[in-house]
């Protein structure tokens, strides 16, 4: 099946073309030609895409069997944390507000100050078969995992940390509220990526109707209409500047796909 999906108003920078992308079914080697998108929470997509595809609401699931939690790739990661509150399940707190899908997640190794998606994760389910997490290069916003991921196992610990989420939620208080795709770049190993921009005078620099945000620097933001071009074109302005003045390479967080 496909079906159109106009990534403007889909992804959560909302930028990018309508364009056809393929609804996954079910588990098949041939679903590798595409590229895969989850919530669009981390990508910038391109005028000219390569062959998109999503995967169907088949793969939204949670379920508890033999002590693992197993969640379908698919599912928001909105829906783990509610479930977690509601059966008492520990280590999924900082998946609170931290927009996306299970897949997305998982391949980006998503997290948020120390609590990263790979201490939880047990297993990954690919076209393949099972992969155990040991077999899985993780580390600072980033996988090795190649392939598309329909499901995946995790601990399950008892004890929802309501302390913990207030913690985290607390932490999100000086995030932008204006459409973007999270941080933009990572953060230089012992550094911070918005102090670096911000300190090569790009807070809240604009371009088109893109800008890096006034209140959060590493925030790339759309002030509304805001195109791929205008955003490739800070991201190149920062790293340009913050190279000049630091020799630090500053690498994105976000996929331009
Ligand atoms: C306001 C805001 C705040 C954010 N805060 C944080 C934060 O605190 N910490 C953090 O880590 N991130 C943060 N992000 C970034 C984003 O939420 C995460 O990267 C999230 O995990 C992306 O999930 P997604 O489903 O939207 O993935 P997408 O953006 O759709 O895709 C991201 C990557 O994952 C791949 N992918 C998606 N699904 C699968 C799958 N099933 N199998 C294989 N590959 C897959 C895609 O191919 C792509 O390479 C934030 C984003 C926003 C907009």
């Amino acid at each position: 099946m496909k079906k159109i999906v106009d990534f403007s108003r889909y992804s959560s920078i909302k930028i990018g073309p309508k364009v056809e992308v393929e609804i996954i079914e079910e588990i098949s080697k041939k679903n590798e030609e595409f590229f895969l998108i989850g919530g669009a929470n981390n990508i910038l997509v391109s005028p000219n895409p390569p062959k998109l595809a999503k995967l169907s609401k088949k793969f939204d699931y949670i379920k508890i069997k033999n002590g693992e939690l197993i969640i379908g790739a698919a599912t928001p990661t909105g829906k783990v944390v509610s479930f977690c509150k509601k059966y008492n399940i520990g280590g999924f707190e900082f998946l609170s507000k931290l927009p996306g899908t299970i897949g997305g997640a998982i391949k980006m190794n998503a997290g948020v100050k120390e609590y990263e998606i790979k201490d939880v994760l047990k297993w990954i389910r690919t076209f393949e078969g099972i992969i155990k997490r040991e077999d899985i290069k993780m580390e600072y916003r980033k996988s090795d995992i190649q392939n598309i991921i329909y499901e995946a196992g995790f601990e399950l610990k008892n004890g929802f940390d309501n302390t913990l989420l207030k913690k985290l939620l607390n932490l999100r208080t000086n995030q932008p509220k204006l459409p973007s795709a999270g941080s933009v770049f990572k953060n230089p190993k012992g550094d911070f990526a918005g102090r670096l921009i911000e300190n090569v005078g790009l807070k809240g620099y604009r371009v088109g109707n893109m800008a890096f945000s006034d209140i959060h620097a590493n925030f790339l933001v759309n002030l509304g209409d805001g195109s791929f071009k205008d955003a490739i074109t800070l991201i190149n302005l920062a790293k340009e500047k913050v190279f000049k003045k630091y020799k630090t390479i500053l690498k994105e967080e976000i996929i331009i796909v």
